[in-house]
Order: structure tokens, then sequence, then C-alpha cells
């Protein structure tokens, strides 16, 4: 498969140097080419396999010829393997029509794990075959950071450093990441919000005193290969719910649009997808650009469901390029539009196109609660803030009876207990492989926020590129 940038520059990579790359050098994201599309009888004959079987044939054509089938394979059975469920992603029934997804099996307890545990395995790969090493720094909330962290412990070649807030994370979410004891994991808690800790990460990037002596690279959702290990869950429901002879939707809880993109890039391999709900808490921007073409970032409101807590979609680029007639330069050009009044327009084809497939709703807290209570109250199932928020959007969505929906289960509820607990009564219990957690030592650094004394801390560890 080959891969163009969003933004025009006229670059053609394969599947190896957009794993390692992140983002593209003109500011943009990479997409692929053009769709594989499998045929009805192709998808029907994908029913009964394996989740890592079912991986396989749905990653192929992405990864080819920078991964044999072989070795694909092996990638998935290790990344998979460390799953908690043998199904790997469980699909729950709540009532008639509505299903829950339950992406949350892995290591660190969020669906990011799907795709993480998978990109982890194969940064080690290119690096081993490329005598290279890479160093991974982040700023996380939350989440991403014990995923990311989780997926490339121990793994060589790799250093990864994290910041975050000192003081402003959960306890669970700060055991999950300095509990970790692994050489290559630096665990650095920061003086300053995550915005601080972002901006200096965000420094380093363009610092050529780094750049120049390391291979500097992002984990966040703008790399390709993660959105990619994501499409695979959209084909394991539906398939579950009768694909491909009866079409499903999905409610995805969302914030950097990039787990819901994922099952737009499932739709155009010739899924039948009816709908994709957007849902979104009251940071909205996403509702409001769906619903009314008005993309522009407000100030960021703290709520329940952390991980949606965002202003700016990275990922909503690859759609707003997709659906607006792939057109690099003109695209280029609404970007740096955006980046300088923090707000956009949608053109009547990017909003028509993406009217065809997606919808979209934004919950309050009170909405989020009363999902929470009638998941525990009427189907029994405790479910977490982020998935709450999809469960409201799919039962307001207003869909025939006759289709099936399928709410995406982002977060184990036992990650964001308290919420939980406020809205069902119920205290959840850490699943018993992170029963210990609280037990375990934790390892960390305290440094000011300040970017050279981290950039210092950084380099002394850090292996150079080759
Ligand atoms: C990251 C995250 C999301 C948002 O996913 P995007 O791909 O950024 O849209 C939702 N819920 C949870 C629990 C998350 O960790």
């Amino acid at each position: 498969m080959e891969y163009i940038s969003t933004r025009g520059d006229g670059a053609v990579l394969d599947f190896e140097a957009v794993t390692l790359a992140g983002l593209a050098p003109d500011g943009g994201l990479y997409v692929p080419r053009n769709f594989p599309l499998f045929s009805g009888t192709e998808i029907a004959a994908m029913r009964g396999l394996s989740y890592v079987e079912l991986a396989v044939r749905v990653m192929l054509p992405f990864v080819q010829p920078s991964l044999t089938e072989g070795e694909l394979r092996d990638l998935a059975t290790r990344a998979y393997g460390r799953f908690a469920h043998a199904a790997v992603t469980p699909l729950v029934q709540f009532d008639q029509q509505h299903w829950l997804l339950e992406l949350f099996h892995g290591p660190t307890l969020a669906f990011k794990d799907v795709a993480l545990q998978l990109l982890g395995r194969m940064f080690e790969h290119f690096l081993a075959k490329n005598d290279d090493h890479l160093t991974i720094v982040g700023a996380t909330s939350g989440d991403t950071g014990s995923a990311a962290i989780d997926a490339v412990a121990g793994r060589e070649r790799v250093d990864i450093f994290m910041l975050h807030p000192n003081g402003r994370v959960s306890d669970v979410q700060r055991r999950q990441m300095t509990t970790v004891r692994a050489p290559n994991v630096h665990n650095i808690a920061i003086d300053g919000s995550f915005d601080d800790a972002q901006a200096m990460v965000k420094r380093m990037f363009v610092d050529s005193a780094m750049t120049g002596r390391f291979r500097i690279s992002a984990v966040n959702s703008i790399n390709w290969a993660r959105l990619m290990a994501q499409v695979v869950y959209y084909f394991a429901a539906a398939l579950q719910l009768g694909a491909p002879d009866r079409k499903v939707a999905f409610s995805v809880p969302t914030g950097n649009f990039g787990d819901v993109f994922a099952g737009y890039v499932a739709a155009q391999m010739g899924l039948p997808i009816e709908r994709l709900i957007v849902a979104t808490n009251v940071n909205d921007i996403l509702h409001r650009a769906l619903s009314t073409g008005d993309y522009s970032t407000g100030t960021v409101t703290p709520t329940a469901a952390p991980s949606m807590d965002i202003q700016v979609s990275s990922n909503f680029e690859r759609l707003l390029f997709l659906v607006g007639g792939c057109d690099g330069a003109a695209l280029a050009q609404q970007m740096r539009g955006f980046e300088a009044n923090k707000a956009m327009q949608l053109t009547n084809m990017q909003r028509e196109g993406a009217a065809a497939l997606f919808s979209s709703a934004r919950a309050d807290a009170g909405d989020m609660t009363r999902a929470m209570s009638w998941a525990y109250e009427k189907c029994g199932q405790v479910i977490d803030p982020h998935t709450a928020i999809g469960l409201h959007a799919a039962r307001a969505s207003g869909l025939d009876a006759s289709i099936p929906v399928v709410t995406l289960a982002t977060a184990h509820p036992a990650k964001f207990r308290d919420a939980v607990e406020r809205a069902t009564g119920q205290r959840v219990q850490l699943p018993t492989r992170m029963g210990d957690l609280f037990e375990r030592q934790e390892s960390y650094v305290e440094l000011p926020g300040d970017y050279d004394a981290i950039a210092a801390y950084v380099a002394e560890r850090a292996t150079p590129s080759s």
C-alpha cells in the first residue's frame, strides 16, 4: 500500500515509513492512497475466524510489502496474546437493538491497548531490520501514557519518556505508568498542567539539537498504524451481528476522532455500516462541526470522561481530506486558516460527504449518568463514563429498530470507578490482573516545568539514532 499526506506534499511512502514517521513533514497526516475493497463473499468468508486471523485478513493489504503475512500474523499473535479475553473484543448484549463492544480487555484497561500493543511490536520489528533506535516522547493526562508505556516496556531499540502533570492524574492512571519497571521506561512528573507538558513535547519535536541526534517519535493517534489496527474490531462486531447480509451502526465515544475514523475506513473497505455516531461530551467541537459545519475551538471543560476533553480533533483532518475531494493544497490552506483563527467552516462538499455516514450527539453530565444507570439497572452492565456517552448517543439516534447499534466500550469501569460509583452505587473492583497495582513500587522523577531541564534529562538517557 502507498500512503500520501493530507496536505499534498506529494511524497509517497510505504507502510514502514509512515509507521515510523507519525506526522508528515508538511504537517499533514498520512492516508492510504486507496482503500482495499472486500466483496460480500470475501466478508462472509471471515465469519468464525479468530481475532488474530481476522486481523491478518483486514490489515494485510495495508502493510504489504513492508510486512509479510507471516510477520503480521506473528506480531498480531503476540500483541493479542496479552489480552485477558479469548475473544479479544467480546460483544455483549444490552437489549433487542443495543450492543456493547468491550475494547478494554488489554493490559491497561482502555481501548488504546488494541492498537498500541501491536504498534510497539511493529516499532521493534522495523527498528531491528534497520538497526536503528527510537525515542518516544509524549505527554499524557492518563490513558495514552499507560497504554504506550505498557506497549513498549522492555522492547529493544525503543526508549519512552512520558510526561504527566504532577498530582493531576488519578492514582490508578499514575500507578499504571509508574509501576512498570523496565529500563527503557522513563516517567517524568512535571510541575505544571497537561498543556504545559504537551507544549514541551511539541517543542522537543522541533528542537534541532534533539532531532539531529535522536529519532524522536510520537505515539498519539495521528499514527496511521494505530487507526488501521482499530478497523479490525468493526469487522469483528459486524460479522457477529450478521454482516455482510445485515447493516450495523456504531456509536463511538470520541475525542481525537481516531477510533470513529477507523469505522469510516471499515466502511470504505466494503463493510456494510448503516451509520457512525460520533458521541461527544460537552467539549463538542465535533458535534458542532458535523451538525452545522462550524469547526471552532472553545475552552476545554473538564468532565468525568477526561479522554474526550479536547477541543481539536487531529484525525478529523483525514476525513475532511477524503470527503473533500482529496485536494491536499486546498486542505493545507483550510488548515492554515484554522490554525490562525482557531475556527473554520466546512465546505459543502465536506459536510455532505461526512453526513452520508456520520451523525453526532452531545451528552452532558446528566445524560451520561442516566445512561450509566440504565445500563446497570436494566441490563446489569456496569459501564464507564466514556462508554456511557456513547450509549446515550446510541439510544438517542432514532435508528430503525431493525438496525443493531453497537456502542464501543472504550474503558473498563474500574478505571473511572469514582464516577461509576456516583452513578450506580456500585464500587467496581480492579480486574485480578491489576489487583496488586496499589502494592507495586512506583518509579518516576519529578522535574520543574522547564524545557531545558527536560531536554537534558532525555538527552542523557536516550540512544542516538544510527
Ligand atoms: C482515547 C479515548 C477516547 C477517545 O478516542 P479517540 O480515538 O481519540 O476519538 C475515548 N474513550 C477513552 C476511554 C479513551 O481512552
